[in-house]
């Protein structure tokens, strides 16, 4: 078992490190979210144990970061006792267990057997923007307690919308990606496809709106993060 461990406090990262060894878990070490990132794009991992506090990017941002790119592996959190409200937030960003520091290195290997043993297709992903949440899962949308009634077309928009939020999105790219080649989608069904979803996420109060970038193509902006500075 190929184990990911993303430590920035040495110490803590070498007696982790060498009873994890002694377990039998082979352990790649890294203190920086960066390198996280970096390693995990060309090796796959059975599991990660991930600190939340990091020098560079949090851990929150590298989970996030990880399951953005559809990364389902098995992501134990590490935070310390003054980042308690943190771990719930960890938890519905897609980590699988935490562990809250300081902790017996024999607990953290039990907790690691049985993160192994579950099945990864539990791990699902919440997209969330203004007052949607998308599961890409059951691939269900929910604004204000109530399921949006989407098309499949619809709802392949909305999630390649979501997936590439505060990006432009060309006509191009949606008709490759919804229309096969038996079923040749034009950039004209395109654009009645938006139409229909910016009502649907209107009438639903979804709290974002699909904004047209003439000639260029389509753009949901996070209404936290890219709000227009005006
Ligand atoms: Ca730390």
């Amino acid at each position: 078992m190929r184990i990911l461990l993303v430590e920035d406090n040495e110490r803590l990262a070498e007696a982790i490190s060498e009873n994890l060894t002694a377990a039998g878990f082979a352990i790649d070490h890294v203190a920086r979210g960066e390198d996280a990132l970096t390693v995990t794009a060309d090796q796959q991992y059975d599991a990660i144990i991930l600190d939340l506090g990091l020098p560079d990017i949090d851990g929150m941002d590298v989970l996030k970061a990880l399951r953005d790119k559809k990364n389902a592996v098995p992501v134990l959190m590490l935070t310390a006792r003054d980042q308690l409200s943190d771990k719930i937030e960890g938890l519905n960003k897609g980590a699988d267990d935490y562990m809250v520091k300081p902790f017996e290195t024999d607990e953290l290997i039990a907790r690691l057997n049985a993160l192994l043993r579950r099945p990864v297709q539990a791990v699902s992903e919440i997209i969330t923007v203004g007052n949607l949440s998308f599961n890409t899962t059951n691939r269900q949308a929910m604004a204000r307690d109530k399921i949006l009634e989407l098309s499949k077309r619809e709802t392949d928009l909305l999630e390649q919308m979501l997936r590439s939020l505060g990006k432009i999105v060309s006509k191009k790219s949606i008709e490759m990606r919804l229309y096969s080649y038996d079923d040749k989608g034009s950039v004209n069904s395109v654009e009645v496809l938006v139409h229909r979803l910016r009502k649907k996420l209107e009438s639903y109060d979804a709290g974002f709106d699909i904004h047209t970038l003439r000639g260029i193509g389509y753009m949901i902006m996070d209404p936290v993060n890219d709000a227009p500075a005006d």
